[in-house]
């Protein structure tokens, strides 16, 4: 696994921990799969990963 941005951390730490490791299941219509991205957070729609998590805002970085 990369090393966490702080954010990145910050983010995970606000998780509630448990199988941080599974994939990001977001659907990468780009690259015709999905995402597969690791740490993750379960959200209703599924496994999402930092950068697909539902309630982050739309935003480049
Ligand atoms: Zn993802």
């Amino acid at each position: 696994m990369t090393a966490l941005l702080p954010e990145d951390a910050a983010w995970l730490a606000s998780s509630t921990g448990i199988d941080t490791d599974q994939p990001c299941t977001h659907y990468d219509a780009a690259h015709g799969r999905t995402c597969g991205a690791t740490p993750t957070r379960q959200y209703i729609p599924g496994r999402r990963c930092y950068q697909h998590a539902p309630d982050r805002k739309k935003e480049t970085r």
